[in-house]
């Protein structure tokens, strides 16, 4: 699908010279997310109304050409990269907050706004906005519903797609959809919002969010736990997560990740011996944010334990993350190259996965470094590698290849929370049976029959 003359005179027309761009710049611009890969758009277009969106999609259908929905860009598996003849329709313009009502708790939002900008609103009424993926300062909501986002308190309160209660989209026929409802309860029409949530920009252009929000909590205070080994913490996550008290942030750095801050900066304070490292939060009232605390470190305390810190005060709590906040520095110093792969097992298993990545790393001579969300059973496996070295590019492939299958053999899912994009999608359908497969293609051929939202992403081919 190529841009003709004539649908970029139609685009010019409906957008304007200020919306619609088709220089060199900013195509360049466009052409990438986190992902080391780029193709360069036709155009880049800035829609700053839901109807402009659906002016668009009816555009791309009369000629044909692709339309790869856009955020920050800050997606790591290639979804918002564009295909070749395809064109960018960046939501940044649409970063209008439109209604916030804090009696219902809930905020209606235009797809463009940041996130964190969302939960900032809502504490100034006492409420949360809860999903906080790392890239909440830049990422926008819209690519958070795509991907349906997650972070550290989704352990407690749920990923993006627990927190939506409608939205407005136009599929990619140009059918102009409203799912959902303004109440916090709703059995009327299939859940379709659901459905569009993690879709990746295949199926619909999500224009409008209407998100529920929850009470904010007065306090947070902060646990960091250090253990001899992965095993000893793997099995605290596991009796932490069968007891009644859930934590507001359960993360695990493996003993990879504490050599990397031994080696390039960040473990200070780290008690002698530590091989892997556990991040809790309790969250709530003053007066029971210490009952939790102690509930979890009861749960906490077991073999390989080898001391447990607390931190109420800011400045304590900063102090003991600052192990976990050097990470992604040091990590850099292992290899230029970071293929992150972003899995999810039962929690249980947490265990067997984090064994299996060691016997992985060490039988393809891959370093790997292993952190994330144990409390989902979640975690980002980073293969450090330098782009340039074809043997080990080869032996990651195949390291990659087979942490699927062990992920998989674990009845894990190939992502937790950064979807699937143009990287991951010939894994597919290794998880999804044929059948579930096939109607997952016949959901995408009745949104977009043409084919022109996001192609190349999410399913995999069907040759
Ligand atoms: C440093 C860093 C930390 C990160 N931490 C986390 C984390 O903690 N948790 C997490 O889940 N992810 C994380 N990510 C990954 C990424 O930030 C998230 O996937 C985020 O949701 C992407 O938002 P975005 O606005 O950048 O979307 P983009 O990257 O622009 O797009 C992502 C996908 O959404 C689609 N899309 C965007 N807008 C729309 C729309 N309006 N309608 C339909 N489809 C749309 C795109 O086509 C694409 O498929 C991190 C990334 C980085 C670089």
């Amino acid at each position: 699908m190529m841009l003709s003359r004539e649908a970029q005179a139609d685009l010019l027309a409906l957008l304007g010279p200020e919306r619609a761009f088709f220089d060199d710049a900013t195509r360049t611009l466009y052409a990438s997310d986190e992902t080391p890969r780029s193709c360069t758009p036709e155009a880049v277009l800035f829609p700053a109304r839901h109807d402009d969106v659906a002016a668009m999609v009816a555009l791309a259908n009369r000629h044909r050409f692709a339309l790869v929905a856009r955020g920050a860009g800050s997606g790591n598996l290639g979804g918002a990269v564009p295909v070749p003849g395809g064109v960018v329709v960046s939501f940044e313009c649409m970063n209008r907050i439109l209604e916030f009502d804090p009696a219902n708790r809930l905020m209606v939002v235009e797809t463009g706004v940041v996130t964190d900008d969302i939960d900032a609103l809502a504490a100034s009424a006492g409420l949360m906005y809860a999903p906080d993926p790392g890239s909440g300062a830049y990422s926008r909501i819209g690519g958070n519903l795509a991907t349906n986002a997650a972070g550290p308190r989704c352990v407690k309160y749920g990923a993006t797609r627990d927190h939506v209660l409608g939205l407005r989209a136009v599929a990619g026929d140009g059918r102009e959809l409203k799912v959902g409802s303004r109440t916090s309860k709703y059995a009327t029409a299939y859940d379709l919002s659901r459905l569009l949530v993690g879709s990746e920009g295949t199926l619909a252009l999500i224009t409008e969010a209407t998100l529920r929000l929850v009470p904010a909590p007065e306090t947070v205070a902060t646990l960091r736990v250090c253990y001899a080994d992965n095993a000893a913490a793997c099995a605290a996550v596991v009796r932490i997560m069968a007891r009644p008290v859930v934590p507001c942030a359960l993360e695990f750095m493996d003993s990879r990740s504490i050599e990397a801050i031994r080696e390039y900066g960040g473990a200070e304070g780290l008690p002698e011996g530590t091989r892997a490292v556990l991040m809790v939060e309790a969250d709530g009232d003053h007066d029971d944010v210490p009952r939790q605390i102690a509930a979890l470190e009861q749960a906490l305390a077991g073999a390989g334990l080898l001391e447990i810190q607390s931190g109420f005060a800011a400045a304590d709590i900063k102090r003991l993350w600052t192990a976990r906040k050097s990470l992604s520095l040091a990590v850099k110093n292992i290899a230029p190259l970071k293929i992150n792969e972003d899995v999810v097992v039962p929690v249980a298993r947490l265990a067997s996965l984090v064994n299996a990545i060691d016997a992985l790393g060490h039988h393809h001579r891959v370093p790997i470094v292993s952190f994330g969300h144990a409390g989902n059973g979640n975690l980002h496996v980073n293969l450090m590698v330098h782009g340039d070295d074809a043997d080990e590019m080869a032996r990651a492939r195949a390291c990659r290849d087979a942490l699927v299958e062990a992920v998989l053999g674990l009845g894990g899912s190939l992502s937790g929370e950064h979807g699937i994009g143009s990287e991951k999608r010939h894994f597919v359908d290794r998880e999804l049976d044929a059948g579930t497969l096939a109607m997952m293609r016949d959901v995408k051929r009745l949104f977009d029959p043409n084919g022109i939202l996001n192609p190349g992403k999410k399913l995999p081919d069907e040759t």
